[in-house]
Formats: structure tokens, sequence, C-alpha cells
């Protein structure tokens, strides 16, 4: 898992470096899968339950499950890519939302407390503590700055399948959820809107956005929990 992991973090080192106005979200998902595959890997998304692309790439108020195509990447805007691969039958599963060129401050805001509260939830992802503990973490950082915090998605145990049990929601209480235990894997991924925590599917059946309109940032690493201090496998 730490092999795929790499993988992924890699796709988003690449992504970072690459990404820029111009360029339409197809264009970009083409380098993703070029790019897991040059490493041996497989693309996780691609084909899951249909999904037809590698990475799903979400933009301003796109949540998360964005289907890459025609979509022209703008200056200003906050574009999420989410990737997954499968490396040895085992997968990795992580997200960063990127700023393009000149972005307004609300947006900056909200990318950097959503990283913090993605830190903030690995931060409990220890042996002994319950999982809400988790998501209770999540929500009170977003929280704390007046955001959204998206209900109907949530984080997953993740192995030899994308999604597993349990499930991570990024809300709740501490008291809620299994104790974590030493060789659990979990993908924890918050996913924070500016305004309302509501979110819509659109009529193609995948892209999630948020019900009035307003931005929503996504992070997500997968980690495993040790003896010691949450290791994150999603990392180059
Ligand atoms: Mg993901
Ligand atoms: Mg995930």
């Amino acid at each position: 898992m730490r092999r795929a992991g790499r993988v992924v973090a890699e796709v988003l080192d690449m992504v970072e470096e690459t990404i820029e106005p111009g360029m339409t979200t197809g264009r970009l998902d083409m380098l993703i899968e070029d790019f897991i595959r040059s490493r041996g890997a497989i693309p996780g998304f691609k084909n899951y339950q249909g999904f037809p692309a590698s990475a799903c790439i979400s933009i301003n108020d796109e949540v998360v499950h964005g289907i890459p195509g025609k979509r022209v990447i703008m200056e200003g805007d906050i574009v999420s890519v989410d990737v997954g691969s499968i490396v040895d039958g085992f997968y990795g599963d992580s997200a960063r939302t990127y700023a393009i060129g000149e972005v307004s401050e609300e947006k900056l805001r909200l990318l950097e407390n959503t990283q913090k509260s993605l830190v903030a939830g690995i931060d409990k992802a220890r042996k002994g503590n319950k999982l809400g503990e988790i998501s209770a973490a999540v929500q009170a950082v977003a929280e704390a700055e007046g955001y959204g915090v998206v209900r109907q998605l949530v984080g997953h145990g993740i192995g030899r399948n994308m999604h597993e049990e349990p499930q991570v929601p990024n809300f709740g209480s501490p008291n809620d959820g299994p104790v974590l235990k030493i060789g659990m894997v979990l993908a924890i991924e918050p996913m924070i809107n500016l305004g309302t925590y509501q979110v819509k599917t659109l009529p193609d059946g995948w892209t999630i956005v948020t019900a009035d309109g307003k931005a929503s940032a996504h992070y997500e690493h997968t980690i495993a929990i040790t003896d010691d201090r949450p290791d994150i496998l999603t990392v180059a």
C-alpha cells in the first residue's frame, strides 16, 4: 500500500508542476493516466463503477467526482484532483486542491483550512482512539471558520478494494465508530464548502456540486494506524 500511495503522491506532485490556465481537464487526465502506467501501476478509478477516467477533476463549486473532458481550467479556479492507483492488488487514494494563478482570498483560506482539517483528522488516527475522534477533529476545524462540512460523502477504509469498511465521516461525535487498531488503513478526505454543506448530483450522474454554487475544497490522504504516529502512505 505504501507503493500504491507513493505513485498517487508522485502524480499529485506532477499535477502541481503541470496544471495551468488553458489546459482542459481531459488533457490533465491523460497526463495522469500516462504517469500512473509509466510507474507500472493501474489507474484505480478508471472504470470503477463505470467512471470513465483516471482522475476525478472538480472545479470551484464541484465538490468531487468531476468527469474530465473539454472543460478548460481558468485563472482563479480552484481545482480538486483526486487520484487512485493499484499496485500488486492494493489501492492508494489521495486528493489535493490546486489554486490556479491568482485566486480570491476567500478561496485561498478555504484551501488552507481544509488542509488544516485533514491534518487535525490524521493526528487523531491512533490506536485506541475512536474513529469518531478523526471525524470530530475535521469538523471542528472547518466549522470554526464557518464552513459547511459535506455529509453526503465520506472517507473510507481502503486495501484490496478502494472502498472498504469503515466509513470515515468528516463530522460527528468523538464517541462514534469503532476503536482504531494497528494495521487499519483509512482514506481520510474532508470535503469542505465555503457555504452550505448541502450538495446535489449533476445530470451526468457523477459530478457532485454545492447546492448554493459556492466553492468547495477537497484533500485526502491514505494513512495506516501504527503502534505510534499515523503513517501517511500517500507521500512521495
Ligand atoms: Mg480519493
Ligand atoms: Mg477516497
